[in-house]
């Protein structure tokens, strides 16, 4: 009815890409032995490790983020031995499966009720592991089905303080180039991404970087599935085809190239801040519909919720309704509440990337109207709140 025009699709991934990042695809097949590209891929690893913050080393394979689940795990684990998993959602449990079907033995300890992955609970367990059996700890920085954002660098320091060997693996692909993460100063051995969420390029790049620790895990297996091996790929001494053990995925190359430049000139700790504040923005939309009727957020620690996506539920099957109508009727595509029983009690909004606070503000009374089209029961004054957000914000001191 009023969906023609541009449509905006709020989902956690594949996210909006810039305008840049498809122009920037636009263009012929190159010549794949042009030096040109080798230099290209150099400064996409250099950009890599800055996202990142870590000097260590980086992979890039053709892959989504499920599939460098499965690379991660194939350099630092042999079949039979055992990973701990810190579950705060579906996609730890997706990472679980990937292990088994390696053969990995996996101990999955699942925190609810939108909490984050507790420090105190891994030291405990790290403790009573005296053996040393434990030979990774695998967790989601954010789990994009809950929304919960664990604290890395906490997770670390019970680590250490439990004086456990173990290697620390973060799941990144939803939250890197849209929350805080260091891998280097917070300690984490493997990081995880992929192309389309915070880094704003289609959906086909798979990255992992692993720092010393970790490439140390990787030489001491036998072998290592020769297409996941991470080492040829970061050290590469023969020439492009290496970086991908075959023909290198161009397009996407140039459209990352882009996506990092967009990045560079904003720099991450502003992009991190206009995460922050879209977020609290929506914060305060759910807050206030949630004043009268069932609707409310995931996560109940403001610290542990995520500056990229949020889980509401909204009771019933009023997830489902709203995300019908705010598609049908308005144009904007909302997330499913995925993993969830029911599903239509919950959507997502996506929140990462090329997001700006029009973009927010208009999915926000979007989903307004579609309460009030629904005769869904909710409080009032979520966009006055919402616009008080941003605009205290921007006229807060740097
Ligand atoms: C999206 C996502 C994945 C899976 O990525 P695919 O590219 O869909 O395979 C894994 N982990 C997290 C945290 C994600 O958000």
């Amino acid at each position: 009815m009023f969906a023609a025009g541009r449509p905006h699709v709020a989902i956690p991934g594949p996210s909006v890409m810039p305008d840049a990042v498809l122009a920037a695809m636009h263009r012929p097949a190159p010549d794949i032995y042009d030096p040109a590209l080798l230099g290209l891929m150099e400064s996409l690893t250099a950009d890599l490790r800055w996202l990142a913050g870590t000097a260590h080393e980086v992979a890039v394979y053709i892959a989504n983020g499920h599939a460098v689940w499965e690379a991660a795990l194939s350099n630092i684990l042999a079949p039979g031995e055992t990973a701990l998993v810190l579950s705060t959602g579906h996609f730890a449990h997706g990472w679980a499966d990937m292990a088994r079907g390696l053969g990995i033995g996996i101990e999955l300890q699942e925190f609810t009720g939108g909490a984050p992955a507790d420090p105190g609970w891994l030291e405990e367990r790290l403790r009573a592991d005296s053996g040393g059996h434990i030979r990774a700890v695998l967790v989601c920085q954010t789990d994009t089905a809950t929304g919960v954002r664990s604290d890395l660098a906490a997770l670390r320091r019970a680590m250490d303080a439990a004086g456990h060997g173990a290697l620390l693996a973060a799941d990144c692909v939803a939250s890197l180039g849209c929350e805080p993460f260091e891998m280097d100063a917070w300690g984490v051995d493997i990081t995880l991404s992929a192309s389309q969420k915070g880094l704003m390029t289609p959906p086909g790049l798979g990255l992992v970087w692993f720092g010393p620790r970790a490439a140390a895990a990787r030489d001491r297996l036998d072998g290592v599935s020769r297409y996941w091996d991470w080492r040829p790929r970061a050290r590469p001494d023969d020439g492009l085809w290496q970086y991908f053990d075959g023909t290198a995925p161009t397009h996407h190359l140039y459209g990352l190239r882009a996506a990092l430049d967009l990045m560079r000139a904003e720099g991450r700790a502003a992009i991190w801040h206009r995460h922050a504040v879209l977020a609290q923005a929506i914060w305060a939309a759910v807050d206030a519909w949630g004043t009268a009727g069932g609707i409310r957020i995931e996560v109940p620690d403001r610290a542990a919720r995520s500056h990229a996506v949020t889980a509401i539920h909204a009771g019933g099957d009023l997830g489902e309704r709203l995300r019908l109508w705010t598609r049908d009727i308005a144009g904007l595509t909302l997330g499913v509440g995925l993993g969830r029983d029911p599903q239509s009690a919950w959507f997502r909004i996506g929140h990462m990337g090329h997001v700006n606070a029009q973009m927010i503000l208009g999915t926000l009374a979007t989903i307004e109207a579609g309460l009030q089209a629904l005769n869904a029961p909710h409080g009032t004054g979520a966009i006055e709140a919402a616009a008080g957000v941003i605009a205290r914000a921007s006229t807060a001191a740097p």
